[in-house]
């Protein structure tokens, strides 16, 4: 948009923070006012080497947890923007739950600009994000890991991929389950489905909230097992 239609948009819908929904004073970009930025918790060192839990303080970051230890994941490494609560959460809740699609792209900046120093973005060829079922996408309208992962693949220049991964079978929410339980639900419930097209590629897979790991590891499993080279993960939030 340019910058007259934009003062024009702006007096029309004046933007307001995605979390406390006061008005935002212009210059203020981010999405949230510099009040909800402060409440933002996001995520420091020491993480687990692997899927970047975080350890206990003075625990070298070269460590790895006891979650990976007993079970390594699929994917090479994941990092995280922040814990899923308060500004995280509303923000996350007002794109999913209230549609409203700027709130992703913010979030998708914010996840750009906090694992930027994280993962080495010139390593990966392609962005996926993680799919709904046709059934869910229908109900929402939209996939709210293909708005993250959209805004990513602009600000770091990378193919987005949503084709070559699906969702083939279709589970209720998964809220309030415990992590065997969330195991069973995605087991088989993703397909690759573009093997020619993933074929030896780095991928970095896109969610929005990491709870338990199932669905990032079941995703990657999935597209290893499809031909990929490695999968990286980045989500937003971490429960
Ligand atoms: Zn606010
Ligand atoms: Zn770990």
């Amino acid at each position: 948009m340019n910058s007259f239609f934009k003062a024009i948009f702006d007096l029309l819908f004046p933007p307001r923070c995605l979390s406390c929904q006061n008005l935002l004073i212009s210059g203020e970009e981010q999405g949230f006012c510099p009040d909800c930025q402060t409440r933002i918790s996001f995520l420091f060192p020491p993480f687990c080497q692997i899927c970047g839990s975080p350890l206990p303080a003075g625990v070298q970051s070269s460590n790895i947890c006891h979650r990976c230890t007993v079970s390594a994941p699929p994917f090479e490494i994941c990092r995280s923007v922040g814990r899923y609560d308060s500004v995280l959460m509303e923000a996350i809740h007002a794109l999913k739950y209230q549609r409203k699609i700027p709130a992703g792209v913010v979030l998708g900046k914010i996840l750009s600009a906090h694992v930027a120093n994280l993962l080495p973005f010139g390593d990966y060829d392609r962005i996926i994000p993680v799919p709904l079922h046709k059934k869910r996408l229908r109900k929402r309208g939209f996939n709210q890991s293909l708005i993250l992962a959209r805004a990513m693949a602009r600000d770091f220049s990378l193919p987005l991929d949503f084709q070559s991964l699906k969702r083939r079978v279709h589970t209720d929410p998964q809220i309030g389950l415990g992590r065997k339980q969330r195991e069973t639900n995605v087991r088989e419930a993703f397909e690759c489905v573009r093997r020619d097209q993933i074929a030896n590629s780095r991928i970095l897979l896109i969610d929005d909230v990491y709870t338990t790991g199932s669905t990032v590891r079941e995703c990657s499993r999935v597209l290893l097992e499809g031909g990929a080279k490695s999968v990286a993960v980045a989500t937003v939030a971490r429960a």
